[in-house]
């Protein structure tokens, strides 16, 4: 399977569509989920493209887990987490819907029960505080 520059993901890295920026660099750009599973659910991809996991380099993945990291620590303090959860999905079979390598994280409290996958569109004005909520969080 082979990378395709038309995806989603890439139009927003080029900023041909809009999306809740929570944080960027050299490598990566994290935002939000526009159909959160829970509140605070965000994604972060790099900006070298690759399919998913299986195809993308190592020197993808380096800055890509630090900001996975940076982010997921950012979103658990902001949504006062218990914990969190970081999900990857890998072909079709296995629910990747977005052929550009990303990382969902969801902040998640003892209990809480997920919405589903690419489930209902979230308010933007939620998605900018949420988004807001988490940067101020970095
Ligand atoms: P998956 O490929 O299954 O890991 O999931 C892709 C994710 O991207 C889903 O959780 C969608 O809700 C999300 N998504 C789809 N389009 C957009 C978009 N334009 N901006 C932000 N998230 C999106």
């Amino acid at each position: 399977m082979t990378y395709d520059a038309n995806n989603i993901f890439a139009k927003i890295l080029r900023g041909e569509i809009p999306s809740h920026k929570i944080y960027e660099d050299e490598h990566t750009l994290a935002f939000m989920d526009v159909m959160p599973q829970v509140d605070g659910h965000c994604l972060v991809v790099p900006k070298v493209g690759s399919r998913n996991l299986l195809d993308a380099e190592l020197s993808t993945l380096t800055p890509l887990m630090a900001t996975v990291q940076k982010v997921a620590r950012a979103a658990k303090a902001a949504f006062k987490a218990d914990g969190l959860q970081i999900r990857q999905y890998n072909e079709p079979a296995a629910g990747q819907t977005v052929f550009h390598l990303h990382f969902h994280i969801m902040p998640m409290n003892e209990g809480q029960a997920l919405r589903g996958h690419s489930g209902k569109m979230a308010d933007h004005g939620v998605l900018a505080k949420h988004a807001e909520m988490i940067r101020k969080s970095l």
